[in-house]
């Protein structure tokens, strides 16, 4: 195991952020905008969203980054910009979290499928080690490949990530299947975990699709599958639409109910996906901080 990672959890479960993505709209970006793009046009909005998270007690947060990869970035004519991108996405985390917390840098999915012959695994490789250096060239603590839908994608970013040194989270979105157990593509969490901790990731998570609680019997059975730690980041339940912008429903307490649970059922690391915000974090802090207390 990575010595950071294993510094991190070696004192009890992790807390780490929530989600970005509503947070950037509620400061104005607009649902067709290019997120990570702001990371130069408004890098203030961006630091306010990362220190919420800090303030809320995240011990680890993520970057605006998620979608800064050559394929994504075309869609968006923003290719030219990548590496200022991905390298200021991590600067403005890192300023935000001023040594209070970790800053691991958020790789998403390419948005384009092997499966279809849309992309070959050597397009997804470059465009992955290229997004990964860029990030790695900003100094953060870590790497994390997360929303991931393809088993053999998240393979080849994980691969990617590692080479730049930097302990890397892997985690893929369980919601398909008549249970909501498996990933887009048909994987298992015993599949996902065995296949991510043979590709040498150090963490192995789930994170988006589904409502928190779905995700205690999917962090059970990746927690039984592999010998890494475990990550979890949960939706706030399911969204409905509400004047073209999905609204969830579950408040942060309810989200914060379900943590101890997944901390039995073998997290590490718990934080929160779309949906998600700083109270959600507030939340969870304030019942973790309660459990420890003697
Ligand atoms: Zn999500």
């Amino acid at each position: 195991m990575h010595p950071l990672v294993q510094q991190l959890v070696s004192r009890g479960p992790v807390i780490t952020d929530g989600a970005w993505g509503t947070e950037l709209q509620a400061r104005g970006l607009g649902l067709g905008d290019f997120p990570d793009a702001w990371n130069l046009t408004h890098p203030d909005r961006v630091g306010e969203v990362a220190r919420a998270y800090v303030e809320a007690g995240s011990q680890v947060i993520l970057t605006n980054t998620f979608g800064a990869n050559r394929l994504r970035l075309g869609e968006h004519a923003a290719a030219d910009r990548l590496a200022e991108i991905n390298a200021r996405g991590v600067e403005i985390s890192l300023q935000a979290a001023a040594g209070r917390a970790r800053v691991f840098a958020s790789i998403g999915p390419t948005g384009k499928l092997l499966m279809s012959g849309e992309v070959t695994a050597d397009e997804l490789r470059a465009a992955y080690a290229e997004q990964a250096q860029s990030l790695a060239q900003a100094h953060p603590d870590g790497l994390v490949v997360e929303t991931m839908s393809d088993l053999e994608e998240a393979t080849l970013a994980v691969t990617a990530a590692r080479q730049t040194g930097l302990p890397v989270v892997a985690c893929m979105v369980f919601d398909s299947g008549k249970d909501k157990d498996r990933t887009m593509m048909g994987a298992t969490p015993e599949q996902a975990a065995q296949a991510l901790t043979a590709a040498g990731a150090d963490v192995i998570g789930a994170n988006c699709g589904q409502g928190v609680a779905g995700f205690v019997a999917i962090c059970r059975r990746l927690h039984a599958s592999t010998d890494r730690p475990v990550w979890i980041k949960a939706n706030a339940g399911l969204p409905t639409m509400v004047d073209g912008r999905p609204k969830y429903s579950v408040t942060p307490e309810e989200f914060a109910g379900y943590i101890p649970e997944l901390i039995e059922a073998g997290a590490n690391f718990v934080g929160g996906c779309c949906g998600t915000r700083p109270d959600f974090i507030a939340a969870i802090t304030q019942r973790l901080t309660a459990a420890r207390a003697p």
